[in-house]
């Protein structure tokens, strides 16, 4: 994607003296008292900042946090917690400045923090007169908040309509580029698997990377809904009869491809959803009328990881059992291994998934985790996210 890099803009020397305002992604978790309880998002936030102080930039930040309302600031909404924390990371201080929208005063080499721009009457709705003010703070705008790249509000895409000069920061440049290697161009064969709960809430991204993937891999739930379509038996098994139709014409589009979607051939089921429920390997057609298929067997995650192993790219999103439940969790264990002993470029997403993939300490092996839910999902729904069309447009010139 052709978008304005804020690094490169620093590396030309255009950055020194101006003033630039970061949209970032601070929307941190918070106790009862306020106090942040997993700082990830700050951190990940600082490069950008500490590239714009370097450059000699008069630097402006701000984020949403929580879901406040319009015009009717109140003291949990404070980004207060979070400029304390950038205080310490950044080893400066950061002035936290609310009402921000009509000017702000800051000098070259200095940062400060814009109160929640949430609590700006015009933010969600894109309101284009609080866009056009906001754009006249900064010479240069840069987008670092991947998070919320698929809505289109006043600091994601109104601003950078009307920015003397609109940018992509570091954070967001990785996800493009991330997603660029592992969809645009990908090396093949291309391998997705989709997984999770339901076929409904995945049946897009299901139809929009059957026409791209070698192998899309089904598991979890959605799996159970396409061993119905392949007609095997599956119980009580959580799945969406009145979807079949939808996966037998996935597998349908699939194999007009010369692609696949394997079924499982073997399951591990419960008579019960529980933790503590016996857990019973079987074939994939001996499934009883009873049973609660809850994890792929060991002979499919062998086939599976076999088939990771040789993939030249992997897109994962959902885990291919209940893995909550320790007898359920060796299937998605299995995924989760295969995919970081492969050579391939692996890019992942979701937010049970990153929740697997920190269950089993892979962070490092995977090739690019994504840290948007909602977006990272639905540039796998094969949408083009606001706020990279946006950035593109302005790049254009
Ligand atoms: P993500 O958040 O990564 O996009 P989802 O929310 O779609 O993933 O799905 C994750 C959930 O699906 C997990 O809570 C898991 O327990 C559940 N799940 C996986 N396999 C099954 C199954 N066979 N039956 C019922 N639930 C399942
Ligand atoms: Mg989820």
């Amino acid at each position: 994607m052709n978008v304005i890099r804020f690094t490169d803009l620093c590396a030309q020397g255009k950055v020194a003296g101006q003033r630039v305002f970061i949209r970032a992604d601070l929307n941190v978790p918070q106790d009862d008292t306020g106090r942040i309880t997993e700082d990830t998002r700050v951190r990940a936030s600082v490069p950008c900042i500490q590239l714009a102080l370097d450059a000699g930039a008069a630097v402006m930040v701000t984020s949403h946090l929580g879901r406040p309302t319009e015009g009717a600031f109140k003291p949990e909404d404070s980004l207060a917690p979070v400029a304390e924390r950038l205080s310490e990371l950044l080893g400066r201080e950061v002035r936290l400045v609310a009402d921000w929208v009509d000017g702000v005063e800051v000098q070259p080499g200095q940062v400060v923090l814009l109160e929640n721009c949430r609590v700006n009457k015009g933010e969600k709705k894109n309101d284009e007169t609080l866009a056009k003010k906001m754009a006249a703070l900064c010479d240069i705008y840069v987008n670092d908040a991947f998070g919320t790249a698929h809505r289109a509000e006043a600091t994601t895409y109104g601003i950078a309509q009307f920015a003397k000069i609109a940018s992509a920061g570091p954070l967001l440049a990785a996800e493009i580029d991330a997603i660029t290697k592992a969809l645009a161009q990908p090396a093949r064969p291309l391998v997705a698997i989709v997984a999770g709960s339901k076929v409904s809430t995945k049946l897009t991204i299901l139809k929009s990377l059957a026409e791209k993937v070698d192998q899309l891999i089904v598991g979890g739930g959605i799996a159970n809904t396409f061993m119905l379509a392949a007609g095997l038996s599956i119980g009580k098994s959580l799945a969406e009869p009145d979807l079949l139709d939808q996966a037998t014409a996935v597998i349908e589009a699939m194999r007009a491809r010369g692609a696949a979607v394997p079924i499982p051939v073997d399951v591990v089921t419960a008579k019960t959803f529980a933790a503590d429920a016996p857990a019973t390997v079987k074939a994939a057609d001996a499934v009883a009328e009873d049973d609660l298929i809850l994890d792929i067997g060991p002979k499919t995650a062998e086939l599976l990881a076999a088939q990771l192993r040789e993939a030249g790219t992997i897109v994962w999103n959902g885990p291919v059992g209940v893995f909550e439940f320790e007898a359920f969790s060796h299937g998605t264990e299995a995924i989760a291994r295969a995919i970081a002993d492969s050579k391939a470029f692996s890019i992942a997403g979701g937010g049970d998934t990153l929740a697997a993939i920190a269950k089993y300490g892979i962070e490092k092996d995977v090739g690019y985790i994504s840290t948007g839910g909602g977006a990272f999902l639905e540039i796998l729904e094969g949408k083009t996210l606001p706020a990279f069309e946006i950035l593109t447009k302005r790049a254009a010139g």
